[in-house]
């Protein structure tokens, strides 16, 4: 397994749980992650939890703070400080963000203890194939790591091909909780990006839990969100993410005003061009190597999926590794293993892919109606434990006048 995220990792891990002898290699130690910048916000919704408790991965689930439902809101165009939608629903079961230093790193380190082989080491082509000599499959999980490169780009798969949104996070303490439920907080700000905001939990260098807010800005590039590019620090940076957040979701700078960063490296300026790969790469040995994660599916963090598509690919790729028991891992078995994958990975990529551009009417009469229909508040809000939960309607008007209809609301038509 090369990389050490939350693909490979929990792969790693659940292999050896089986029995498995996995050799991990990955280009940073424990120590490095821990005291490393910030990755992600990483909410992993239910379903991608239950992976890692189904092999007791799951060290933290009463240590952290629960995101107990989503909460989704339009700034008005014309009325400062007011919204122009919104409305809220609880998950049917919370969410959690905890910090992926802190994860990544105890995971790795469990896994050594455990009696896993550790290489730490850059990982290129040259080391993949030494590994292909020695071992009967070799997955490559580096993530947004350039080894994934290694694998094609599959064209179809992928409608874009820069980065749709530039992004700034910052790990805060001293945030005002919201008034009810904790939740993700979804703002969207059409044709300028998103703010979301979501309690977490990281550990400080003393070895103290800390929980603290997330906060995301995703700036549509060239927009007035669009201001990280030539920031000199991070202290820098949270102040230009407070003066927006003051500007276009004043409801939020009234929550983060006074509040501080967890850590020196609690900042992260980045973008992702999203991007879907052919998943099986050939050595110059002509060996086949497996991608797994973002390595071979990445998209952009806007819906928050990636770790918990990650967990979900490790789960299928290790339920597939067991029921090929003796048989060689082939080139048709990993294409077969990527596939059974893609089957749900691709509603979350068409989702997020959709989130990108500017919602078609359908989905605004839909999202509309959630403000006066709290059960289809709750359809939404919990589809992102599933996206595929929001095919067929997100593509079809048809589908999503039946959908308002099952909840009871009027289709625009009807109203019309
Ligand atoms: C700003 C932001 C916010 C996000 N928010 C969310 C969210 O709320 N929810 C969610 O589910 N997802 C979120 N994501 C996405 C999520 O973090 C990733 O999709 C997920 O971590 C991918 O897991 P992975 O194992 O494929 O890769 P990673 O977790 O990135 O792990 C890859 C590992 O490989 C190692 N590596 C790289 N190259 C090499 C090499 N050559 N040799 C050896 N090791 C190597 C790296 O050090 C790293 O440890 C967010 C991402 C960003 C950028």
């Amino acid at each position: 397994m090369i990389g050490a995220g939350q693909a490979g990792l929990q792969l790693a891990l659940g292999l050896q749980h089986h029995g498995y002898q996995v050799t991990l290699v990955t280009d940073r130690t424990p120590e490095q992650v821990e005291s490393g910048r910030v990755m992600s916000t990483q909410a992993l919704f239910h379903d991608a939890c239950e992976t890692e408790r189904q092999l007791n991965l799951n060290f933290w689930d009463e240590l952290c703070p629960p995101v107990e439902g989503i909460a989704f809101s339009v700034p008005h165009p014309e009325l400062p400080g007011h919204k122009a939608m919104s409305f809220e629903a609880r998950l049917d079961h919370p969410a959690y963000s905890l910090d992926q230093r802190v994860k990544f790193a105890h995971w790795q380190r469990t896994f050594a203890e455990r009696g896993g082989q550790v290489v730490t080491q850059h990982a290129d082509v040259t080391a993949a194939e030494r590994l292909s000599d020695t071992h009967d499959l070799v997955l490559v999980a580096t993530g947004k790591g350039a080894l994934g490169q290694i694998f094609e780009r599959d064209a179809p798969r992928s409608p874009y091909d820069v980065p749709q949104r530039h992004l700034a996070l910052a790990y805060l303490t001293g945030v005002r909780p919201r008034s009810g439920h904790s939740a993700v907080t979804f703002n969207l700000i059409p044709g300028v990006g998103e703010v979301f905001l979501l309690p977490g939990l990281t550990r400080t260098a003393d070895g103290a839990w800390l929980p603290y807010e997330n906060v995301l800005i995703e700036a549509i590039p060239g927009g007035p969100l669009d201001v990280f590019g030539d920031v000199q620090d991070a202290a820098e940076q949270v102040q230009r993410m407070l003066a927006l957040m003051a500007t276009f979701v004043p409801w939020e700078y009234d929550r983060v005003q006074d509040a501080q960063l967890t850590d020196a490296m609690a900042t992260l300026i980045g973008r992702v061009t999203p991007q879907v790969r052919h998943p099986v790469a050939t050595l110059p040995s002509g060996r086949p190597v497996l991608g797994l994660g973002d390595a071979v599916v990445v998209n952009d963090p806007l819906t928050g999926q990636g770790a918990g598509s990650a967990a979900r690919a490790a789960a299928v790729y290790l339920e597939r590794i067991l029921w090929q028991g003796d048989r060689p891992f082939d080139r048709s078995w990993m294409q077969d293993t990527f596939e059974d994958y893609w089957g749900y990975a691709q509603y979350v990529t068409d989702w997020t892919n959709a989130l990108l551009g500017p919602p078609p009417p359908h989905v605004l009469g839909v999202l509309d109606a959630a403000q006066r229909h709290p059960s289809l508040a709750h359809a939404f809000v919990n589809g992102f434990n599933h996206p595929p939960q929001f095919f067929p309607w997100l593509t079809s008007p048809q589908e999503a006048a039946a959908l308002m209809a099952r909840h009871g609301a009027p289709s625009p038509a009807a109203q019309a």
